[in-house]
C-alpha cells in the first residue's frame, strides 16, 4: 500500500506517517527530514536546501524530486510506502505519479489531516525536535520521558528555528497557496480522505487505520 500524507505544518502528518509506517510496516519518507539531515551534515543538498528552509518557502521541485526520485530505489520501497511532506505542490504530485507509473506502481491513498490555524500556531509554539534522529514531540500532549533529551536517540531537543512564530506563518501561507490545490488534486482522482487532526494521536491514528487495506498492530 502507497500513501500520501497531507496537512499544514503543525497537523501531526509527521507523527501519524511515523505510526503507521512502524505498526504497519510501511517505509516512512519525510522530505522535511531528509533536508535537516543534509543541513546538519553540510552536504551539497544541504546547501542549496537551507536559504529557503530558513525562511519557511518551499525548497525548488527539482530538488525535492530528485530526492524521491532516488528513494524509489531503496529495497525497502517495494514493500510500500508513506510519504510525509511530499508532494507540496502540483508540479511535484504530477511527478509523482509520472515516476510511480514507470514502476508500474501507484498512490492508494491520500490522508488530509486536518487542523484550523490557531491550533496549528499553538502546537507549533510547543513541538520540539530532535535534530539527530527527527522524533517530533509535543512539550504537553507527547512529552519525552526524560526532559529535553530524545526517547530514541538521547540527544537534546530543541525548537526547529522554522516553528518559530514569524516563520511559522510565512509556512502557513505557503501550504495554503501551493499545497492546499493537492487537497482536490488528490479529491478528482478518487483517493482523498480527510480525517479529523485535531483528536489526539491515537484517535488519528484510529481513524487511518480503519481505511488503510493492511494489517496494523
Ligand atoms: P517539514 O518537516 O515537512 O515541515 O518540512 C520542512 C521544510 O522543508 C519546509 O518548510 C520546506 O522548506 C522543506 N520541504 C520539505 N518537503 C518539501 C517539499 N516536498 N517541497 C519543497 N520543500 C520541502
Amino acid at each position: 500500500m502507497n500513501i500520501v500524507m497531507l496537512g499544514a505544518p503543525g497537523a501531526g502528518k509527521g507523527t501519524q506517517a511515523e505510526r503507521i509506517s512502524e505498526r504497519c510496516n510501511l517505509l516512512h519518507i519525510s522530505t522535511g527530514d531528509i533536508l535537516r539531515k543534509a543541513i546538519t551534515e553540510k552536504s551539497a543538498l544541504g546547501q542549496k536546501a537551507k536559504m529557503f528552509m530558513d525562511k519557511g518557502e518551499l525548497v525548488p521541485d527539482e530538488v525535492v524530486i530528485s530526492i524521491i526520485e532516488e528513494r524509489m530505489s531503496d529495497a525497502d520501497f517495494r514493500k510500500g510506502f508513506i510519504l510525509d511532506g511530499f508532494p507540496r505542490t502540483v508540479a511535484q504530485a504530477n511527478a509523482l505519479k509520472e515516476m510511480l507509473g514507470k514502476l508500474g506502481r501507484k498512490i492508494d491513498a491520500v490522508f488530509n489531516v486536518d487542523v484550523d490555524d490557531q491550533e496549528l500556531i499553538k502546537r507549533l509554539a510547543r513541538r520540539r525536535t530532535c535534530n539527530k534522529c527527527g522524533k517530533n514531540y509535543h512539550l504537553d500532549f507527547d512529552p519525552p520521558r526524560k526532559e529535553g533529551i530524545c526517547d530514541v536517540c538521547g540527544e537534546k531537543i530543541m525548537q526547529r528555528e522554522d516553528d518559530k512564530e514569524d516563520t511559522v506563518r510565512t509556512r502557513l501561507a505557503v501550504y495554503k497557496r501551493q499545497t492546499a490545490p493537492l487537497i482536490e488534486y488528490y479529491n478528482q482522482e478518487g483517493l482523498l480522505h480527510t480525517i479529523d487532526g485535531k483528536r489526539s494521536i491515537e484517535e488519528v491514528f484510529a481513524q487511518i487505520k480503519d481505511i488503510l487495506e493492511v494489517p496494523c498492530e
